[in-house]
């Protein structure tokens, strides 16, 4: 049996941010059970805030949406908590997508918001 802890990916949109930092401070104890990987500024935000040690990926913009696409769709990540800005245009739509996607069809949790993301990890599916 492998004794690697399970990776969840952790992703929120700028206006979203704090909603993530705070989720991840209601959940420090499970979270800390997991290696961390995160897009780069929500991983920094995240990790300075809480103590917990995440994985920085690029920046979504610029590619880290797609890096942790890549993580899922090669069986690594055991959930993803994307917290979505519903309300903004963002240049990286089709990165987005394509994380949603993979996750789809990996059947891999996803969470596009702190509700999801808490109902997750509230019932102990992780
Ligand atoms: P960021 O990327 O954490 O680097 O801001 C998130 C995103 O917009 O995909």
């Amino acid at each position: 049996m492998s004794t690697t802890p399970k990776t969840v990916a952790i992703i929120a949109h700028d206006n979203k941010k704090d909603d993530m930092i705070a989720f991840a401070k209601a959940h420090i104890n499970v979270l800390s059970k997991y290696r961390l990987i995160a897009t780069g500024t929500t991983g920094r935000l995240v990790a300075e805030a809480t103590g917990l040690e995440v994985k920085r990926m690029l920046s979504g913009p610029i590619g880290g949406d797609a890096q942790i696409a890549a993580r899922v769709a090669e069986g690594d990540v055991e959930a993803v908590f994307f917290f979505i800005d519903p309300l903004g245009a963002h240049p990286h739509d089709p990165d987005i997508n394509s994380l949603l996607r993979i996750c789809n069809v990996h059947n891999v949790p996803l969470a596009t918001n702190a509700a999801t993301a808490s109902y997750i990890i509230s019932t102990r599916a992780l």
